[in-house]
């Protein structure tokens, strides 16, 4: 039931855990509180984490929705609310703005009616006529002209204004999108972008995930900014020893993740070493207090595109090659080999204090 309803490019792994979660702890299982232990779970908000795993096991669905509230309708749902009050009432005056030009052309066409009557009739001096045809022909003429200036005017400003809301809109998939704490793309771009590999419309040859490796020592000795610190300079390590084009993510806590496009296993094993070794000659040090907090080491582990179905899969196997580099001692690199395993699935509730 629960990978059942796993959304679309997500690692199946996730919903599982997050739909058994929910369920043992009884919360009901509607598409907002699965929002909300998706956030908890990839880590991308701590503040959030700690708030839900606060509630403890008797949350009920009030304290939910506030904490919904505060960390979701307030700053993307007001956004993209006003985005479209504002494309709503854009449109709607544009199309007045066109139909009074379509009024206007209505009564330049009579008028050019009416005229071209008066020419026909026999009854009055052709001199006259020709004369106050043209003079209100001449009148109509500026008139609808100063009436189109107008309107292009106007459409060139509503234009502009258009064009302002879709860079709001732009910015606000960009915040959507990143993880704030490192800069790095967070777990929702990296699952549409593995989801868009396996869609063929980007490619990749291997998946590396990078774990902190006890991490949770850092927080506990020096407490949760020192973490953080820690985690910024960890990602910042990360993008400068890999090659540009690689797409990084941040997936969880102290998780990363790097999808790479155009290299071979032993190039992937290089790029892994190459930032391992990096992270672990990387001070940690304290400038004033001179407290180091290093050494900071990570695991990695990564699987070759050719060794999985799709994209849950990839990211199965990539795993089980992390779990065994912690296993074999940490502080080092592993590639997914048929056969390989591992006997437990991560909860999420490591996420708790
Ligand atoms: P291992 O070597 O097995 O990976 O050990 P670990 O301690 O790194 O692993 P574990 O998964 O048990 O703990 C991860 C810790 O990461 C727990 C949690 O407190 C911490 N963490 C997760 N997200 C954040 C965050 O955003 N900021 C900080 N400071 N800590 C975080
Ligand atoms: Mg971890
Ligand atoms: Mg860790």
């Amino acid at each position: 039931m629960a990978t059942a309803t796993t959304p679309k490019g997500m690692n199946p792994d996730i919903g599982a855990q997050i739909s058994y979660a929910m369920r043992s702890m009884g919360i009901a299982p509607i598409p907002r509180n699965y929002e909300l232990f998706y956030e908890a779970y990839i880590g991308s908000n701590p503040a959030l984490s700690r708030e839900l795993a606060a509630l403890g096991s008797q949350a009920t669905q009030e304290e939910l929705d506030a904490i919904g509230q505060q960390y979701f309708s307030s700053q993307h749902g007001r956004m993209v609310e006003t985005a479209h009050d504002r494309i709503a009432a854009e449109l709607d005056s544009l199309l007045r703005l066109l139909r009074q030009e379509q009024n206007s052309l209505e009564s330049y066409s009579r008028l050019l009616g009416e005229t071209y009557s008066r020419i026909n009739s026999k009854n009055n001096a052709s001199a006259d006529i020709l004369r106050s045809a043209i003079t209100i022909l001449t009148e109509a003429t500026e008139g609808t002209m100063a009436h189109g200036e107008q309107t292009v005017e106007s459409v060139t400003r509503k234009s502009h204004e258009m064009d302002m809301v879709r860079k709001e809109l732009d910015e606000y998939k960009r915040i959507a999108n990143t993880d704030s704490l490192t800069r790095l793309s967070n777990r929702r771009a990296f699952d549409d972008r593995l989801a868009a590999v396996y869609d063929g419309s980007a490619g990749l040859t291997g998946l590396i995930l990078i774990d902190i490796d006890h991490f949770k020592r850092v927080n506990d000795s020096f407490g949760h900014p020192v973490g953080d610190k820690v985690l910024a300079t960890v990602a910042t390590v990360i993008r400068n020893h890999v090659r540009k084009d690689s797409f990084i993510a941040r997936t969880g806590g102290e998780e990363f993740a790097v999808i790479v496009d155009g290299l071979g296993a032993e190039e992937i094993q290089q790029i892994c070493e190459r930032v391992r070794t990096a992270l672990e000659s990387t001070p940690f040090k304290n400038s004033k207090s001179g407290v180091n907090y290093g050494p900071i080491t990570i695991s990695l582990g990564y699987c070759m595109a050719g060794e999985a179905d799709d994209a849950g899969d990839l990211y199965s196997k990539a795993d089980i090659a992390l779990y065994c580099a912690k296993h074999a001692g940490r502080n080092r690199t592993k590639m997914f080999e048929a056969g390989m395993q591992k006997d437990f699935t991560k909860s999420w509730l490591i996420y708790r204090r």
